[in-house]
C-alpha cells in the first residue's frame, strides 16, 4: 500500500508520489533565533524528524532542509535589549538551537541554511519579482503585489481582502497597494544590519528567505514543505505568490504538510504569550525519550495540550517498552513456544496506520497491545526464544523511526547485581519456609537498593527500578 499523507494544498488525503520516484526533497521552516526554543517547536521539529525517519526507514532518499531566520525584527530588537549585536545574538541561540536538536535525538536534517547567506539569492528574486511586475518599490523597500498573482489564497483559502484578520507578522507600510501586500526588501533604519542592494542598504523580508533557499538547493519546485499550521497564513501563502510569480511553475510544492499546535489550556504554547515552557526546563524533569512518547501519541495535526497527566502517561508507556525490551533481552530458555500468528498481524496493523497520514496514535494503541500480548506470554513462560527476537527486533526496527527507548537502559535493567542476585536468593528461602516476616524484610532491602521483586507464577523476577 502506498504511504497516504494529508496535502493542506488540496485539502484531501494524497498517495505519496514524489516528482522524481523515490527522491524526495523536503523543507521545513526552521526558528528564528532570538530566545530559547519551547516545547511547541519541540512538538513541530519532533514531528518532521519521526516522519523523515519513517520515510528513510521505507527507503526514500529524502534530502531534509531547514532554514534558520537570523536576521529579522524580533532579532533586532531582542539584541538592542540586550545591547549585542544582532549577529551575536542570532549565533548565541542557533547553538542553543543546535543543542536542543542534538538532546532531542533530531538528525534527519541535511543541511541548515542561514538567511543572511543567502543575500545574494534573495536579492536576485527581489530583481526578478520588480522585473515581471509583481513587486513595487515604496519609500520603505520593496513590496509583493498580491493583486498581480491570482492564485493568491489557494493554500489558506483567505483572499487579499481578508489577509490581516486575526493574524500577526503581516508587514505594516504606508505605502502599501494592498493590505495583503508583504515587505520583499526593507530599507534599513539607523543602527539596523545591512547589505547593499540595488535599492539600498537594506535587509530581507520574511517570507523571501525560504523561497530563496529552496530555489538555490532545489529548484523552482520540490516534494514536501511543512510547518506549523499557524504559517499557512501569511507565510507559507506568501511562499507560493513569490515562487510561483518568478519561474510561471506551479505548483511551488506538491504536497504542503502542517503539524497542529502544542497548546496549554487550549492556547498556543508562544513566546509572545509567556505560556510557554522551554525545551531545557522540559528537560530537567523529563527524558528526549518521554517528549517523543508524548509527541507520538498524538496525531501530528492534531493539537497537544501540555497537561501533567498525558506526559506522565508518555513516561509511562516508555517504561512499559523499556520493561519489556529488558525482559525480552533476559529470555534465553524456551518457552513453551506457543504460536505466535497474532504478533505477525499487529506488526502489519502497526504499520499500515503509519501508511494512513502518518496516524502515530493508531500505531501506538497496536503497538501496546504487541506489549500486553508479550508480557502475558512472558508471565505464562510461553514465549519461545525465537519469538521473544522477533518482537524485541520489532522494537529495534520501530525505533530507528521514534527514537522513545533507550535500549542501554533497558540493558541496564536485565542485568542484576550480583549482590541482588543472592539477596533475592535468601528471601526465596524465608519465603518457602512460610517466614514472610524475614523474606519482607530482605524485599525492602533489595527496593532500598533500587530493584523491585514480583513474585510471578514461575517464580520471583527482579527489575531495576
Ligand atoms: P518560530 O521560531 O516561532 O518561527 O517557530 C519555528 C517553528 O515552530 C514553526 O514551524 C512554527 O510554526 C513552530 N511552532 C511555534 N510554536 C508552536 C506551537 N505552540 N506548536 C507547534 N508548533 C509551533
Amino acid at each position: 500500500m502506498p504511504i497516504k499523507i494529508y496535502n493542506t494544498l488540496s485539502s484531501k488525503i494524497e498517495p505519496l508520489s514524489p516528482i522524481k520516484k523515490d527522491k524526495i526533497n523536503l523543507f521545513v521552516c526552521g526558528p528564528t533565533v532570538y530566545d530559547y526554543s519551547h516545547v511547541g517547536h519541540a512538538r513541530t521539529y519532533v514531528a518532521f524528524d519521526m516522519f523523515v525517519n519513517y520515510l528513510k526507514y521505507f527507503k526514500f532518499d529524502v534530502f531534509y532542509l531547514q532554514n534558520i531566520t537570523d536576521i529579522d525584527d524580533k532579532i533586532i530588537q531582542r539584541a538592542k535589549e540586550k545591547n549585542i549585536s544582532p549577529k551575536e545574538l542570532a549565533k548565541q541561540f542557533e547553538k542553543e538551537y543546535m543543542t536542543d536538536m542534538q538532546v532531542l535525538q533530531i538528525k534527519s536534517i541535511n543541511k541548515y541554511a542561514r538567511a543572511t547567506e543567502h543575500i545574494k539569492e534573495i536579492i536576485s528574486q527581489v530583481e526578478r519579482l520588480l522585473a515581471k511586475g509583481f513587486a513595487y518599490q515604496a519609500t520603505d523597500g520593496i513590496y509583493y503585489d498580491v493583486s498581480k498573482f491570482k492564485e493568491y489564497g489557494k493554500l489558506s483559502g483567505r483572499t487579499a481582502e481578508a489577509a490581516e484578520d486575526g493574524t500577526s507578522r503581516i508587514d505594516e507600510g504606508i505605502e502599501k497597494k494592498n493590505k495583503a501586500d508583504f515587505c520583499l526588501w526593507k530599507i534599513s533604519k539607523e543602527g539596523e544590519p545591512t547589505w547593499p542592494s540595488p535599492w539600498g542598504k537594506g535587509r530581507p523580508g520574511w517570507h523571501i528567505e525560504d523561497t530563496a533557499i529552496t530555489e538555490k538547493y532545489f529548484g523552482a519546485q520540490y516534494d514536501i514543505h511543512g510547518g506549523a499550521r499557524d504559517l499557512i497564513f501569511p507565510h507559507h501563502e506568501a511562499e507560493i505568490a513569490q515562487m510561483e510569480a518568478i519561474s510561471g511553475k506551479s505548483p511551488l510544492v506538491k504536497y504542503w504538510m502542517h503539524t497542529g499546535f502544542l497548546t496549554v489550556d487550549g492556547q498556543k504554547m508562544s513566546k509572545s504569550l509567556g505560556n510557554f515552557t522551554t525545551i531545557r526546563d522540559f528537560r530537567k524533569e523529563n527524558s528526549p525519550q518521554v517528549l517523543r512518547m508524548f509527541i507520538f501519541s498524538s496525531h501530528y495535526r492534531s493539537p497537544i495540550d501540555l497537561k501533567d497527566t498525558a506526559v506522565n502517561e508518555a513516561k509511562t508507556n516508555v517504561e512499559k517498552l523499556q520493561n519489556l525490551a529488558a525482559e525480552l533481552q533476559n529470555i534465553n530458555k524456551n518457552g513453551k513456544g506457543l504460536v505466535f500468528t497474532a504478533f505477525n498481524e499487529l506488526q502489519d496493523r502497526f504499520w499500515q496506520a503509519l501508511e494512513d497520514d502518518f496516524n502515530t496514535p493508531k500505531a501506538k494503541a497496536v503497538l501496546f497491545e504487541i506489549v500486553s500480548l508479550a508480557n502475558e506470554q512472558i508471565a505464562k513462560n510461553e514465549l519461545a526464544i525465537n519469538q521473544a527476537k522477533k518482537i524485541l527486533n520489532f522494537l529495534k526496527e520501530i525505533n530507528k523511526i521514534f527514537l522513545f527507548l533507550d535500549f542501554k537502559k533497558a540493558k541496564e535493567k536485565q542485568e542484576i547485581p550480583k549482590e541482588i542476585l543472592e539477596l533475592a536468593e535468601q528471601r526465596e528461602k524465608y519465603r518457602q519456609a512460610k517466614d514472610w516476616q524475614k523474606a519482607d524484610e530482605i524485599r525492602q532491602k533489595i527496593e532500598n537498593l533500587g530493584y523491585l521483586v514480583e513474585d510471578t507464577s514461575t517464580g520471583p523476577k527482579i527489575i531495576k527500578k
